[in-house]
């Protein structure tokens, strides 16, 4: 006698999209959370990093449009405001688009607490066991700090914590040449953080078309030393740059977003089947 039909570990988009269509196709359906309802992508991922990019390409403008006759100027950032419009926005979205949506469903059941697989379709949720004739394991990633040596000396960021910094940083080192390196980097440098971006492959978006790994290398702001990318902030030059520093020495504080860790092993997947590869990736 099963529980539920199916079971689905993890509230993102990806456990979202399997448990709704489970119950569009009549199982009864759990879902489980052990964090925050919505995941990587509504609370610390694309919904964070294209607003904060938004009203970054917005203080840029205001600064390079390049309109003659139209006069706009760039005022400050007043980061904790942009931080908690962004908290808002995360929280009424998580609200519309995950708990109310779940809520609607008759079929699903939200099961709050940490998934572990207990073979032959039994899952333990904290302290008690369910059995489910299908587990989907959608347990998404999660920051991966590298094991750099002096790590120690500086305060890491992961891309979750950079964005929920309660103050605008001066200076940031971003190691990493990917997405989500380049819309942080992107973010800051553009509200007027000094940013430094390390890569270790020949070029920004490996993966990419060279056309479309070209292009942020090409931006006025950034420019290349070794094989580095460094983004100057919007209306600063150098000098203008080290005049506001007051001639300080600032610690940098780096963000480390290269690499994720799977969440599977975490719930008790192995192999073979779904679980973590060496990499950090999920292999199936
Ligand atoms: C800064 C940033 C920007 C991004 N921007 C984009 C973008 O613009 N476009 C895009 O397509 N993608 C983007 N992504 C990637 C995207 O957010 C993820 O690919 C997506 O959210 C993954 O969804 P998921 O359902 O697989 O996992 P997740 O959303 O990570 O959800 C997994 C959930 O499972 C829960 N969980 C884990 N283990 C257990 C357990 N044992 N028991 C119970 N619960 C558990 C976790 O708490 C989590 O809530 C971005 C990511 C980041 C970090």
């Amino acid at each position: 006698m099963y529980d539920y039909d199916l079971l689905v570990i993890g509230t993102g988009g990806g456990g979202m999209a399997a448990a709704i269509r489970g119950a569009e196709l009549g199982a009864r359906v759990a879902i489980v959370e052990a964090g925050t309802i919505g995941g990587t992508c509504v609370n610390r991922g694309c919904v964070p990093s294209k607003t904060l990019m938004r009203a970054a390409l917005v203080y840029h403008q205001a600064g390079h449009h390049g309109f003659a006759g139209v006069h706009t100027r760039q005022e400050g950032v007043d980061w904790p405001k942009l931080i908690a419009q962004k908290e808002a926005l995360i929280e009424g979205l998580r609200q519309e688009k995950y708990l109310d949506v779940l809520a609607a469903y008759d079929r699903i059941t939200l099961l709050r607490g940490w998934a572990r697989l207990q073979g032959e379709g039994r899952v333990a949720v904290s302290e008690r066991l369910y059995r489910a004739q299908y587990v989907v394991l959608a347990t998404g990633a999660r920051p991966h700090i590298l094991p750099l040596e002096g790590i120690e000396t500086v305060e890491v960021l992961t891309s979750t914590t950079a964005m929920t910094l309660p103050q605008q940083p001066r200076s940031l080192l971003v190691i990493g040449g990917r997405a989500v390196a380049l819309e942080l980097g992107q973010i800051f440098a553009r509200l007027g953080t000094r940013v430094t971006l390390l890569q270790r492959s020949p070029r920004l978006l490996p993966e990419h078309e060279p056309v479309i790994a070209e292009a942020p290398g090409r931006l006025p702001a950034a420019r290349r030393t070794g094989g580095a990318h460094r983004g100057a902030p919007p209306g600063h030059s150098p000098g203008r740059q080290r005049k506001s520093g007051a001639g300080r020495r600032q610690r940098p504080t780096a963000a480390f977003s290269c690499r994720a860790g799977a969440h599977g092993h975490r719930a008790g997947a192995q192999h073979p089947g779904p679980g973590a590869g060496d990499a950090g990736h999920c292999q199936a």
